[in-house]
């Protein structure tokens, strides 16, 4: 029997490398998108004819019902949502709507329509937030630090609650940061191997960043998403840290990046208080070990070759469009 899987947030870094992953498991791939004036394929436009695309919204609960009563997938992996830390403090109430309460909407549409179809819910780190240990496990309590982390631990406890109120297979995967190059240009890595492969072909002078001191624990998506499909598959539901164990500062990001290029970052980049965010979270690594003896998971990419695959990507890019 083929299998279905529904993804929403299909078109973003996840939603392309899980669509890729899932097809090579031989499943029929379903991706929810939002109706939209710009098209947003870029991600997907590779594997665009092996898929189907819908048009729904999580913000819309009928609009997911339908979907499932059409589609009828066995399995749904959640990870459309207001995604950009940065972007919740000016749309609070927006991040709110998507990326907690249309966890809700999704879980009740599978209560409503199939409660046998399996659920996996995109958990963040950033629910970890002012750590109250290091390494920050299962265990570990949540301390967000912004609006899009507060929304993230609402997520989180709606699965929870589903899975034990309703009997759903829903799992929670806590990912630490992961990076590709998909990554979109707002987040840390891309931006800055962005501008290290725009700075070395000349187009670009400086880079305007925020504070060089956080330190995350970032690993490759190709890595993360084969995880969250190994968490579907399990028995029995449950919540799982997903991360390298390293961390690195956003300092170590501009030294590597602009190193591989020969270049010295600090002739480079400049610090502009208008990327400071209100409230900063500090310092995330996380201990996978749940992950590792329960689903055989391990990452395979470093960060320095995480890095280097990322800058190379760009300058490739880059140096095309010039051409
Ligand atoms: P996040 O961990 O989900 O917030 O991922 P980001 O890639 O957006 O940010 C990672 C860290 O880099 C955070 O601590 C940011 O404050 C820090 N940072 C410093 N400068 C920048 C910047 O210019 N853009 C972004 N996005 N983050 C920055």
């Amino acid at each position: 029997m083929t299998k279905r899987a529904l993804i929403t947030g299909i078109t973003g870094q996840d939603g392309s490398y899980l669509a890729e992953f899932l097809l090579d498991q031989g499943y029929e791939v379903i991706g929810l998108m939002r109706r939209s004036a710009t098209s947003n394929l870029e991600r997907i436009a590779h594997i665009q004819e092996r898929i189907t695309l819908v048009s729904g919204d999580i913000g819309d609960q009928v609009s997911l019902m339908n979907v499932l009563r059409d589609y009828h997938p066995h399995e749904v992996y959640h990870l459309a949502a207001q995604t950009f830390v940065g972007a919740s403090w000016s749309q609070a109430a927006l991040t709110g709507e998507t990326t907690a309460l249309g966890v809700t909407r999704m879980l009740d549409s599978i209560r409503l329509i199939d409660p046998e179809i399996r659920f996996y819910q995109a958990s963040s780190s950033e629910m970890f937030g002012r750590v109250r240990t290091v390494p920050q496990n299962e265990d570990t309590a949540f301390y967000p630090r912004s609006p899009y982390g507060v929304a993230k631990v609402y997520g989180h406890w709606i699965t929870v609650n589903y899975r034990e109120s309703h009997g759903i297979h829903a799992s929670s995967g806590i990912l630490f940061n992961h990076e590709s190059p998909r990554r979109g240009l707002e987040f840390v890595t891309r931006k800055v191997t962005n501008a290290v492969a725009r700075i070395k072909l000349g187009q670009q002078q400086e880079l305007r960043i925020g504070s060089l001191e956080p330190k995350r624990d970032w690993g490759f998506a190709g890595d993360y998403v084969k995880a969250m499909w190994s968490m579907v598959q399990q028995e029995s539901p449950g919540d799982f840290v997903i991360a390298t164990g390293q961390t690195h500062s956003v300092r170590e990001l501009c030294e590597y990046a602009f190193k591989l290029v020969d270049l010295n970052y600090e002739d480079h980049v400049v610090t502009d208080p208008a990327f400071i965010r209100p409230a900063e979270v500090d310092l995330l690594v996380g201990d996978a070990s749940k992950a590792n003896e329960v689903l055989g998971w391990k990452p395979s990419v470093s960060f320095h070759e995480l890095i280097e695959m990322m800058v190379m990507a760009d300058l490739k890019a880059i140096a095309a469009q010039g051409s």
